[in-house]
C-alpha cells in the first residue's frame, strides 16, 4: 500500500516554467537535467513497484533529519522482517567501476550511488533506532533504465540492474509479509518526522520584470500567438487550448513562480504579453475566482491547491 504518494517536485515544476522565460546559466540547465531524468526514473520505478505482491507500506520522497544531517530516500518500503530502501537512478550508456570509481566509458569519473546509499541507510537507521523501532533495513540501488550497461560491479555490491529487475521481484514476492500495527506505528512516526523542501532556495534567480511573457504551450513549451475560435493554437506542435484554460494555467504558474503576488486582471494580461483583451481576463477572473476590492485596489482570491 502506498502511504505516500509521489509528486513531481516543485523544484522541477519551477524550472520547467522558466525554461522558456529566461537562459540558464551550463550549471542550470544540468540541475534542469538532472531533476528532469530523476522525476523520470522514479516515475519508471514505481510503475515497476505496482508487481509487489506481498503486504507492504510505501513511502516515497521521504526527507529525514539523523544526526543533524538531512537525508532523502527514493522510496522505503516497511515489509514485516526488513524495510527495505531503494535509490532509484535511471542511468543510461555503458558504466563501469575501476578503482572502486563509477566511470562513463570515455568519460568522466561519476558520483557513485552506493557511496550515497550507504550514507543514507546508515543515517536512517541511526534515526530508527533513536526513535526506539528494531526493523532490518536492506538497501537498494534500482537502476531502472533497460539501456543502462554496467561491467566490473564490486561483487555482493547492492545494485539492481535492468536485467536483474524481474528476477529481485520475483524475490520480493516470495519473502512473508503480514505487518501489524507496529509497522503502521513505523509508517506513521516517518511521515511525521518528513520535512518538506523549500525549492525556492536552490533556483536560479529569477524577477518578474526579466522574465520572457507570454503564453506558453502546455505540451511543448513553445510560444503560442494564434487565437482561433476561443482556443490558443500552437504552431510548433499543432495543440490547441481552450483561452479559459490556458489563462487558468497561467494564473497557476504566476502563483507557483511568485506566491507572494496578488492577481489582477493587469498582473495577467502583462504575463500573456497582451495575447488577450483585458476585458476577456477579467471575465475569466470573475467568474473562476472570489473579486476582492480595496479602496485603491481589486485582485482576485485564488485558493490554495
Ligand atoms: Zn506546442
Amino acid at each position: 500500500m502506498i502511504l505516500k504518494t509521489r509528486y513531481e517536485p516543485d523544484e522541477l515544476k519551477i524550472m520547467n516554467l522558466l525554461e522558456p522565460r529566461m537562459n540558464f546559466t551550463e550549471k542550470e540547465k544540468q540541475r534542469h537535467y538532472r531533476l528532469k531524468k530523476g522525476y523520470e526514473g522514479e516515475v519508471k520505478y514505481d510503475r515497476w513497484m505496482k508487481s509487489l505482491e506481498i503486504q507492504n507500506l510505501t513511502l516515497n520522497d521521504l526527507l529525514l533529519e539523523a544526526s543533524n544531517t538531512t537525508f532523502q530516500i527514493d522510496s522505503s518500503v516497511i515489509t514485516q522482517n526488513k524495510l527495505l530502501l531503494f535509490e532509484v537512478k535511471d542511468f543510461e550508456g555503458e558504466y563501469y567501476y575501476e578503482d572502486e570509481r563509477l566511470k562513463i566509458i570515455y568519460g568522466e569519473e561519476i558520483k557513485d550511488p552506493l557511496l550515497q546509499l550507504k550514507r543514507n541507510t546508515s543515517l536512517f537507521r541511526q534515526l530508527l533506532a533513536s526513535l526506539g523501532f528494531h526493523l532490518e533495513i536492506e538497501s537498494y540501488v534500482i537502476f531502472i533504465n533497460p539501456e543502462f550497461t554496467l561491467y566490473q560491479a564490486p561483487k555482493n555490491a547492492p545494485n539492481i540492474l535492468p536485467s536483474q529487475l524481474n528476477r529481485f521481484m520475483k524475490k520480493l514476492n516470495k519473502r512473508q509479509s503480514k505487518l501489524n500495527n507496529i509497522h503502521q506505528k513505523i509508517a506513521d512516526k516517518l511521515l511525521e518526522l518528513h520535512t518538506v523542501d523549500n525549492p525556492y532556495k536552490r533556483l536560479p534567480k529569477y524577477e518578474y520584470e526579466q522574465l520572457k511573457k507570454g503564453i506558453v504551450c502546455g505540451e511543448c513549451h513553445s510560444f503560442v500567438d494564434q487565437v482561433v475560435k476561443r482556443e490558443f493554437v500552437c504552431s510548433h506542435c499543432g495543440s490547441h487550448e481552450k483561452i479559459d484554460t490556458a489563462v487558468l494555467r497561467n494564473i497557476e504558474e504566476v502563483r507557483l513562480l511568485f506566491p507572494d503576488k496578488k492577481i489582477t486582471t493587469t498582473l495577467i494580461y502583462e504575463w500573456s504579453n497582451g495575447a488577450l483583451s483585458r476585458k476577456v481576463i477579467r471575465n475569466i477572473l470573475s467568474d473562476n475566482f472570489n473579486v476582492v476590492s480595496t479602496k485603491r485596489h481589486q485582485y482576485f482570491e485564488v485558493s490554495s491547491k
